[in-house]
């Protein structure tokens, strides 16, 4: 099978016009007031295949933070510091048809978050940072994902002081439903920890280093570890989307309300996208229909 990078450029060239076009139909979050002052203009697109072929389309200096896109890496982190029973002793592994920050899913479920890749199961594996180190415990999950990413994330100070400025009682109620069921004991601390995670700042570059940790899990990462994400990423990585995504384009995908979309090509490569106006469901517009048309040309799906 070819990998991502077989692609010649004029090709991927005339997707990002069609993608750019129907960008237009997206909407910038409002609840972030730094990501509505985005660009809907703005683009990246990096493809990095496992031969260390890329394809960088757009600008790949564009600065954006992960959001949830550092969710499936707060996971790995954690399966390696702590092991599957630990950690799913605090989280679950099913889909949930509701959107990503949805209560009343937690409240269905007796505040029992479904799995990490929504707000409730991040925030509950977030506080697992706090808890350890209720300053910096975001640090060393920071440092560690630079290291073995060989990337360079910073904290994105202003974001971050952008996201606190807007209250998310949404995120509130969350962490306080999850503290109340006795799913973890600090919701401030967790809550605080888990929005510096989402304002892990880079490029494209850099995102596209992260999902190669997925894909050749260097030791002393475990394969079963990187296994574990990848199959998470596609059941719930891009919320009530998920199921259908899985159908028509068939790879593991992490999108972020900052516009990225994290596409691994088991054993091929990776697509990383960036295009900030998103979908009903908060999803890149023109990040997803990039992915659909790389995986469809060169039939990359993983149940091919
Ligand atoms: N920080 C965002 C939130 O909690 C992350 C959501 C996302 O990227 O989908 O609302």
């Amino acid at each position: 099978m070819e990998g991502p990078t077989a692609l010649n450029t004029e090709q991927l060239h005339a997707w990002t016009s069609k993608a750019m076009t129907r960008a237009r139909s997206g909407q910038l979050p409002d609840y972030i007031p730094r990501l509505s002052r985005a660009s809907p203009h703005w683009f990246a697109l990096q493809i990095t295949g496992v031969d260390g072929q890329t394809h960088t389309l757009g600008d790949s200096c564009l600065q954006f933070p992960l959001m949830s896109i550092v969710k499936p890496f707060l996971l790995l982190y954690l399966l390696c510091q702590w092991g599957e029973e630990s950690v799913f002793k605090r989280v679950g592994i099913e889909p949930s048809s509701e959107p990503y920050n949805s209560l009343s899913q937690l409240q269905h479920d007796q505040g029992w978050p479904r799995n990490p890749m929504i707000n409730s199961g991040a925030i509950t594996l977030a506080s697992i940072l706090s808890e350890t180190d209720s300053t910096s415990g975001y640090q060393s999950l920071w440092n560690w994902l630079n290291y073995y990413g060989h990337c360079q994330l910073f904290l994105d100070e202003r974001m971050l002081a952008s996201v606190k400025s807007f209250p998310n009682p949404r995120n509130e109620a969350i962490a306080r439903e999850l503290a109340t069921r006795g799913h973890l004991t600090e919701a401030v601390s967790a809550l605080d920890t888990y929005n510096r995670l989402c304002c892990l700042s880079g490029t494209i570059v850099d995102l596209a280093h992260l999902g190669m940790l997925l894909l050749e899990c260097p030791p002393p990462l475990q394969s079963s570890h990187c296994h574990t994400v990848k199959a998470l990423m596609t059941t719930c990585g891009l919320y009530q989307a998920s199921g259908r995504f899985a159908v028509q384009v068939g790879l593991p995908t992490k999108s972020g309300v900052s516009g990225a979309v994290l596409s691994v090509v088991p054993h091929l490569g990776v697509i990383a996208c960036y295009s900030p106006p998103l979908n009903r469901e908060g999803n890149s517009v023109a990040g997803l229909f990039m992915v659909e048309q790389i995986a469809k040309a060169l039939d990359l799906s993983i149940f091919s």
